[in-house]
């Protein structure tokens, strides 16, 4: 008999796991995956970690967060400063003063700042309804077309005029000549690589793999008080109201006989032609000086049941659908719903951390 039978051992219930441990709840976790860690899993390889289900920089301005994670590890001095290749030109991201003198020559902030607001007036755009009137509000029409057209619409596999413009705002726009893709005070990567920062997690608890609790619920009822699920939940409700959309991506990697491939950890392919959105270099996430290196070209994939599920599709029918299935699981007795698939939600790491921190405390603050 377990307090908590925690499904997923993602950070979700990586997380709330360990903070149940620490106040002596008995915990077992189960993973369909024949390894713990969900999406920030990395596989070493001759020394270096391969960020398997794609490329994971920690960033958060929420100090608790920060001082939370470095108790179990220590993170290094990573600065994620990725670079998008155009049709092979090269410019800095985020948007930035080193993109705008790139791309039109312009010298101060002033004459950046001017060339965009003549770009926006010529496209006439006042109160932006999609993504692409969004970008061309925040950056003018030439950003636009080299840099983010190409880019989301591999992304998404939809026209960036059906697309929210939430998801653009995720970037900063700079008037400053710095490549931090981040605004955030905190960032790196975990020393020695995310797993070390799980498996400090799931110290001294039961975990079990290659279990997929969907599939053998009836063998795992009424061994706990209380679940906490963090997969999808449609799944969980066996799709009863119908399926909802995720984004879907493929990755290839390959070893390279060279010491330093592209020089930067994250290089975005922002073309429309080629088929992949990004190439990741891992060693540079960690300075490695190895004499070779491996690289990931990261592929956008339509998504069918069965794959892995990467990103929610954030359009009104999936809201809506989503928030018919979150009153089902409002209504499901001692069940907890946590993390990026059973939320359906774009969470970053540290919004993750911070909610299944906020849902254990809500429980024990409960008891
Ligand atoms: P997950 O990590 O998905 O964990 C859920 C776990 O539950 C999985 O291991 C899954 O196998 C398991 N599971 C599901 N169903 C079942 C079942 N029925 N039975 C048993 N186990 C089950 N965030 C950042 O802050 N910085 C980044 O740079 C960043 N990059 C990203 C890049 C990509 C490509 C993606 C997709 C996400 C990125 N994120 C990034 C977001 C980050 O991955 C998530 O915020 C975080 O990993 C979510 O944790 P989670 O526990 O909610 O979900
Ligand atoms: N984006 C873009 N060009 C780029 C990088 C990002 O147009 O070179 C857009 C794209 O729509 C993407 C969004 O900005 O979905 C958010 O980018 P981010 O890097 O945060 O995406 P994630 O890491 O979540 O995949």
């Amino acid at each position: 008999m377990y307090d908590y039978l925690l499904v997923g051992s993602g950070l979700f219930g990586a997380v709330f796991a360990h903070e149940m441990k620490k106040v002596g709840k008995k915990c077992l976790v189960l993973e369909r995956r024949d390894h713990v860690g969900g999406n920030v899993y990395c596989e070493e390889k001759e020394g270096i970690r391969i960020h398997k289900y794609g490329a994971h920089i920690f960033h958060t301005s929420n100090k608790k967060i920060w001082e939370y994670v470095n108790q179990f590890v220590e993170f290094n001095n990573y600065v994620n400063s990725p670079v998008a290749n155009y049709k092979g030109e090269l410019y800095n991201l985020p948007f930035n003063m080193n993109t705008f003198s790139k791309m039109w020559g312009v010298v101060t902030p002033k004459q950046a700042a001017e060339k965009i607001e003549q770009q926006r007036k010529e496209a006439g755009i006042t109160n932006p309804k999609n993504l692409e009137e969004q970008a061309i509000s925040l950056i003018g029409t030439d950003i636009y077309t080299k840099l983010i057209k190409g880019y989301t619409e591999k992304q998404w596999g939809r026209s960036c005029t059906e697309l929210p413009a939430f998801i653009i705002q995720r970037l900063p726009v700079r008037y400053t000549f710095d490549n931090n893709y981040f605004n955030d005070r905190y960032q790196g990567i975990p020393i020695g690589g995310y797993n070390v920062l799980i498996n400090a997690l799931l110290d001294g608890i039961e975990v079990r793999t290659c279990v997929d609790y969907n599939k053998e619920r009836k063998e795992y009822a009424g061994v706990s008080k209380t679940v906490v699920y963090t997969g999808p939940i449609d799944e969980y409700f066996n799709y009863q109201l119908g399926r909802l959309e995720y984004r879907g991506l493929r990755f290839e990697t390959e070893r390279l006989e060279e010491e330093n491939h592209q020089g930067v950890a994250v290089m975005n392919y922002t073309d429309q032609e080629t088929p992949y959105t990004r190439s990741i270099e891992h060693k540079h996430f960690e300075f490695g000086i190895q004499p070779f290196t491996y690289v990931t070209k990261e592929y956008p994939a339509d998504w069918k049941p069965g794959k892995e599920a990467y990103y929610p599709v954030n359009n009104e029918r999936n809201q809506e659908l989503y928030a018919q299935y979150a009153k089902l699981a409002a209504k499901e007795k001692n069940t907890i719903f946590g993390g990026r698939l059973a939320e359906y939600k774009y969470y970053d790491m540290d919004d993750v951390i911070a909610s299944a921190l906020e849902k254990a405390n809500a429980v024990l603050n409960h008891c």
